[in-house]
């Protein structure tokens, strides 16, 4: 069994405009390093031309690997796939809209080579209006302050792991996969590249806003505890306060003559506890989907087709 060196997963999902000239371009990119490599494409249940476009490829390239899901299961999935039918002594995981450069596999592969057993890139300017910008910092800094792993700041999944990185990873069995968490999480020799992150070479981004926030809430969910944490507090602190003005009350209700008013108070007390209520049921019941989608056991993902050599079957 001679495994090639190098495996590249793409996750494509409606990427009929970019998926010939990336693969052009990484082909003309790493033929020249003369390492062995094999391209896994996964096929995240686009509805345009993208099958076709693999098709014809892969009768061109014979390293060239296929996965079609049966319909969208979503960016995480798609590398899950990707990994675990992985043969290569090193996987990178890239995007297929040229925004993460294939020339930087050879400057990856170099750490490697040094012993590195994780090689992320690291994004030196973030293409994107300023809002994006923001909300994308924010999201960084809450995960590290919260999760405990050190996510390194402006990375996305573009990184090369090593064999025995992808072996633990292929081992976990949780469904809920935030990739470059766990990856975090898992430790090693791990070091950071950095990069400018181009434009889109075509095409429109695959993730809409509520796509991202999901995701985000994902990654915030499986990896901290601290805003179940935080909600328990709150709890506590208001059910101190709430003794506090119950005690008040009560002297002012017995002890003095000063007639009921307290209308607004009470009114913006009943608002702001209802509000944290529903605010700390919402934060439960984030944990508890984890839990369900947990319990079901249900695949990540499901495949529809598979093209690969013979021997893979
Ligand atoms: N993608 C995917 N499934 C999805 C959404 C995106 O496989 O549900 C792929 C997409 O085809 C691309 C990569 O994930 O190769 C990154 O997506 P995109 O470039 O749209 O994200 P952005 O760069 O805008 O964050
Ligand atoms: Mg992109």
């Amino acid at each position: 069994m001679n495994a090639p060196d190098l495996s590249v997963i793409v996750p494509v999902f409606n990427e009929e405009a970019v998926v010939p000239e990336f693969a052009r371009v990484l082909v003309e990119t790493l033929t020249p390093t003369g390492l062995t490599f094999e391209t896994i494409f996964v096929n995240d249940g686009s509805s345009d031309g993208t099958a076709q476009r693999l098709e014809s490829l892969r009768r061109g390239d014979a390293r060239m690997k296929v996965i079609e899901f049966s319909r969208n299961f979503g960016h995480q999935s798609a590398m899950t796939a990707g990994l675990r039918a992985a043969k290569g002594r090193a996987c990178v995981i890239m995007d297929a809209d040229l925004q993460d450069p294939p020339a930087l596999l050879v400057t990856m592969v170099e750490k490697w080579r040094e012993g590195y057993d994780v090689v992320y890139a690291v994004r030196r300017s973030r293409e994107g209006n300023g809002l994006q910008k923001v909300t994308a910092a924010l999201f960084y800094r809450t995960l590290r302050a919260l999760a405990g792993v050190d996510i390194p700041p402006d990375t996305g999944d573009f990184r090369l792991m090593a064999r025995r990185v992808v072996d633990v990873l292929n081992a976990f069995p949780e469904r809920n996969r935030f990739l470059r968490g766990l990856v975090s999480w898992i430790g090693f020799r791990q070091i950071g590249v950095s990069f400018d992150r181009p434009p889109r070479a075509a095409g429109e981004t695959k993730f809409s806003m509520w796509k991202m926030v999901r995701f985000a809430l994902d990654g915030l969910t499986a990896f901290s505890r601290v805003p179940l944490r935080l909600v328990t507090m709150a709890g506590v602190m208001a059910f101190l306060a709430s003794g506090g003005v119950l005690a008040w009350a009560l002297w002012v209700r017995l002890f003095t003559d000063r007639s009921v008013q307290g209308w607004t108070s009470l009114i913006a007390i009943i608002l702001l506890l209802g509000g944290a209520q529903l605010l700390a049921l919402g934060v439960i019941g984030e944990y508890i989907a984890h839990i369900f989608d947990e319990a079901k056991d249900r695949p990540t993902y499901i495949i529809r087709r598979f093209w690969g050599n013979e021997k893979d079957s």
